[in-house]
């Protein structure tokens, strides 16, 4: 993998540069980008929030956190030089005079020049839009290509993402704005795609009339650990189904767009997400909790909250409206496993012979990244018995120039590339059929099923995939 280089001075800007965000991935993704000598000889960063806080006490801040948690060998060479280029700026995120100074002390910094400007917006979406409007405000001072990355969770429901996305694009172009899941940076979740693309015989068996049922499982073998206010009012649809399992899914069943372009790529994606259906109301879900959950600090002796969910659903397209597809998530699990299966359709003939097993593609996404294509044969003999004739390959990045997600989406806001962010019209289309998936979930005739700690989630999971005649397929984790 030969990853993009950033040629050209800049200014990158995060708000909200106290937080755990900033800490945990962006001041990282920094560091992976200076160690793989990414960034250019000249740049500014600056962290902007409300606390008070010297450059000093910053930078000091920044290394803590890239001690913790850059996955790349630490230079502490290259980590001096990256915090030489960082200061601080303490500021209110709705007073237009706090923008004033800032833009001063920018040019002040990049010696009056107006340099592209990547603003990171690590706050809560209700602080958003008094920001990107602010920034707006000085953008005739501070340069025109100032571009905005917002990370989701967008609203927590359609209403609220259609606010934001109102009051954001009144003062930001489509072409500027920058909606970062950051599954979409994942390897193999851009290794769907790939695949796609390079291989025409998968491809073209990804078609719903071939396709016995879809299932995406991503399980977790923690509860929530640090971010346990957040979780407790959005639960588990919101934070794990509404945007990163649902934008998986539309890789993997969307028509292969003609050019690998951003705009034909989310046309595609749309296309997908927009005809999403939930059928079957309270049977078409089944809501967990694990059994510690109440006794985290933090939560609510009443709280109802899934850590758990199990969802039915179908996309209304010609050649997918039969295939069900099961998706389920949940925390505090036996395992930490994501992986995609795709059962495939036996002929009518081979119905009957129950030794012959339905071909499958399996994805796996973490912990491990690898694509198994499930065929089977019989190695001769006398025996009966069809063995299993995998292939499987580790598709994890190797090498000197591997990016966590946060790295590789950054460089791509430096390459103005839009394809592995989202579109408005996606979250929007996610959000109206996860508030339909919630409206049930909350109607209180679903029940909430507690589960043991460390295991499978619910049994009455079983019963979605059952009244298809399917089973759920636990893909085991490989001994490394
Ligand atoms: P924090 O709660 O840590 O907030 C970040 C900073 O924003 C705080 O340090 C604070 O800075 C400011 N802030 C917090 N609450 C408010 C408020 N009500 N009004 C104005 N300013 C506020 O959030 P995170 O850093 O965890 O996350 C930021 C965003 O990214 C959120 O939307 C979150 O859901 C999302 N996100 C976070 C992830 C994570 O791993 N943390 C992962 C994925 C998404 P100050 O007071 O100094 O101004």
């Amino acid at each position: 993998m030969n990853l993009y280089r950033i040629e050209k001075p800049f200014v990158f800007s995060i708000f909200g540069a106290s937080g755990d965000l900033a800490k945990v991935k962006i001041f990282p993704a920094l560091y992976d980008l200076a160690a793989q000598r990414r960034l250019p000889k000249e740049y500014v960063i600056f962290g902007y929030s409300r606390t008070p806080m010297s450059d000093e006490a910053f930078r000091k801040m920044v290394e803590k956190s890239v001690k913790g948690k850059s996955t790349l060998p630490m230079n502490q060479k290259i980590l001096d030089e990256l915090i030489r280029h960082m200061f601080y700026f303490s500021g209110q995120y709705d007073k237009p005079g706090s923008y004033n100074e800032f833009a001063s002390k920018i040019l002040l910094k990049t010696k009056g020049r107006k340099l592209t400007h990547l603003t990171y917006l690590a706050v809560p979406p209700q602080v958003f839009t008094k920001i990107s409007k602010n920034l707006a405000r000085i953008r005739p001072k501070i340069g025109e290509d100032l571009r905005l990355i917002i990370e989701k969770p967008f609203g927590h429901d359609e209403a609220s993402a259609r606010e934001i996305f109102h009051h954001v694009s009144m003062d930001f172009s489509s072409d500027k704005i920058f909606l970062l899941d950051h599954y979409l940076g994942k390897d193999a979740v851009q290794s769907i795609l790939v695949l796609r693309y390079a291989n025409s015989i998968l491809n073209t068996l990804l078609n719903g009339n071939l396709i016995s049922n879809i299932q995406i499982t991503a399980s977790e073998d923690l509860s929530v650990a640090n971010r346990i206010s957040y979780f407790d009012q959005v639960g588990i649809i919101k934070d794990m189904i509404q945007s990163h399992l649902l934008q998986m899914l539309s890789l993997l069943t969307m028509e292969l767009p003609v050019e690998q372009k951003s705009e034909s790529i989310h046309r595609e994606k749309f296309a997908v997400l927009s005809a999403l259906k939930y059928r079957g109301y309270e049977k078409g879900m089944v809501i967990g909790q694990h059994e510690s959950y109440k006794n985290i600090e933090g939560v609510k002796k009443a709280s109802w909250t899934p850590t758990f969910a199990a969802i039915r659903l179908f996309i209304d397209r010609q050649d997918w409206y039969k295939v069900p597809i099961y998706i389920r998530t949940g925390k505090m699990l036996k395992k930490k496993h994501t992986y995609v299966v795709v059962e495939f359709k036996k002929h009518a003939f081979q119905e009957k012979n129950n030794l012959i097993q339905n071909n499958k593609l399996i994805i796996e996404l973490q912990p491990d990244q690898k694509i198994h294509v499930k065929l089977y044969t019989k190695t001769g003999g006398a025996s009966s018995e069809y063995t299993d004739l995998t292939t499987s390959k580790s598709i994890a990045c190797f090498g000197d120039d591997c990016l966590p997600e946060h790295g590789r989406l950054l460089l791509d806001v430096f390459q103005s590339d839009q394809s592995n962010f989202l579109t408005f019209e996606e979250i929007i289309a996610t959000w109206k059929f996860t508030d339909k998936i919630l409206r049930c979930s909350e109607s209180k005739k679903v029940k909430l099923h507690l589960y043991e700690d460390y295991s499978d989630g619910p049994s009455q999971q079983d019963a979605l995939t059952k009244r298809d005649g399917h089973h759920w397929h636990d893909v085991p984790l490989q001994k490394k």
